[in-house]
């Protein structure tokens, strides 16, 4: 069925696609479920050296560290992290956002959807976790801007959370065209600007210093960047992974196993567990249970998309560079680590105060979003292509779109997963008559889009 003539002309005016600037052509081969690219040379060897050496210090002085310890140290050490030292993440890697600026529109509908849908207060904060290179945000404000008609009562601001220095400049470059102040007086936020379309954007290095309030939160590949703890079931129980100096290697790191239980092993791991090898990341707890105080108190949602799995699988932790799988204890700064979201864990950790949705795959997502409205695939709704002149253009948008749906790609592997408030899922019993109410309408993307 498909979605209601608004919602069409929503969609429709959401503005035409230009081709994503930096497609690059690595898009076009076979998919690793991240595609990542690596600079080289002696870039690397100074990343590695840096993180290394201060590793082997610290494995040396204090003993095996934590797996969660290692990756931290790998991708945001303040001075040699890969995310810290790393600029141009465009070039390095490649995420849906980047692939096509329909992925940040329709997200963009998202969030303006809901806000409908939740009584269209007259303020929000639309707070994202870890933007990258900004391009999300940049879709985003975009359809913001389009439909100023259906915000104009609303004040919006942007509100960033990004640990990398290099990032948070390309991100002030795209968003403000890098007009912005440090250190603003009174704020937690670490710089601040406005946006294009005249949105104040804030910077922070933690959510815990963005302002409470009514906010829609977004983390889209984010997730899977935050350090995890690795156990083994071993005959003697659970072990917790750990990572020491190899003592036949000089310089050279190895996994190992804990002597005996750590206090990761007694918090982490559930009496019930039945897989041998267990993944666990307590700050994605940690944030999901924040998000959802937050949206409990005061209203709200959360979208989070990201790849993962729903409690079943074991060994995830990976190492991404030029475009191949990297051994993780290899060159640490240098390579992307990353481990698949356990979305069962978050849904445990929102328990109680907020309701979950998903995860839901991607390509079904984007569907229910309304990606095909955008893109003539399959039917003659054509938004976009009957716009594009020239064949080139025509060639890029079926790939993206390919890229972003196909099962074998991008479709079946990311997955969306979202927090709201109970009410926006369940109407609340007392005093109800079900007969005077009206149905909630459905929360978009896990269910058909429907505008109001
Ligand atoms: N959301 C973007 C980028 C994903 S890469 C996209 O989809 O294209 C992960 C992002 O999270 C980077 O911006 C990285 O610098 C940031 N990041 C990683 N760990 C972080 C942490 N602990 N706190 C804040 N930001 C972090």
């Amino acid at each position: 069925m498909p979605p209601p003539q608004a919602c069409c002309a929503l969609l429709a005016a959401a503005p035409r696609l230009a081709g994503r600037r930096r497609l690059l052509s690595s898009l076009l081969a076979p998919l690793a479920t991240r595609l990542r690219s690596c600079k080289g040379g002696e870039e690397e060897a100074a990343g590695s050296g840096g993180v290394l050496r201060h590793l082997l210090l610290k494995l040396r002085a204090t003993g095996p560290v934590t797996v969660a310890e290692y990756m931290r140290e790998a991708l945001t050490n303040p001075g040699q992290g890969y995310y810290t030292r790393r600029g141009g993440v465009g070039e390095d890697f490649i995420t849906s956002p980047e692939i096509s600026q329909i992925f940040g529109e329709l997200i963009g509908i998202w969030y303006i959807s809901e806000w409908m849908a939740m009584g269209k207060q007259n303020a929000f904060q639309l707070v994202e976790l870890g933007p990258g290179t900004g391009t999300l945000t940049d879709d985003i404000l975009r359809v913001f801007n389009q439909l100023a008609s259906v915000l104009s009562k609303c004040d919006v601001s942007i509100h960033l959370v990004e640990v990398s220095p290099k990032l948070s400049a390309i991100q002030a470059e795209m968003l403000t065209g890098g007009k912005v102040q440090s250190n603003p007086e009174n704020k937690s936020a670490y710089m601040k600007g406005i946006s294009k379309t005249g949105i104040p954007i804030y910077w922070y290095r933690d959510i815990q210093d963005v302002p409470q309030g009514y906010s829609f939160y977004l983390a889209h590949e984010f997730l899977d960047a935050l350090p995890i703890h690795k156990f083994q079931r071993t005959e003697k129980g659970w072990h917790e992974v750990l990572v020491d100096i190899d003592p036949e290697v000089p310089d050279q790191l190895r996994f190992v196993l804990s002597p005996s239980r750590t206090p990761a092993t007694e918090n982490f791991i559930q009496p019930e567990e039945t897989r041998d090898h267990v993944e666990v990341c307590p700050e994605a707890g940690v944030l999901i249970q924040r998000l959802a105080c937050r949206i409990e108190k005061d209203g709200g949602a959360a979208l989070i998309a990201d790849y993962g799995h729903d409690g079943t699988k074991t060994d995830t932790f990976r190492g991404f560079r030029n475009h191949k799988l990297h051994d993780v204890l290899k060159a640490p700064g240098t390579a992307d680590l990353t481990a698949d979201v356990d979305f069962s864990y978050l849904r445990k950790m929102a328990e109680g105060r907020t309701a979950t949705l998903g995860p839901i795959r991607q390509r079904e997502f984007l569907k229910n979003m309304g990606i095909e409205l955008r893109l003539q695939v399959q039917q003659c709704l054509q938004v976009l292509l009957q716009n594009s002149r020239d064949s080139a253009t025509h060639e890029q948008l079926l790939h993206s779109f390919d890229m972003l749906m196909n099962p074998k790609k991008m479709g079946d592997c990311f997955h969306f997963f979202a927090l709201l408030p109970h009410h926006r899922v369940v109407r609340p019993t007392k005093n109800d008559n079900p007969q005077s109410k009206s149905p909630l309408p459905p929360v978009a993307g896990f269910g058909e889009l429907s505008l109001k």
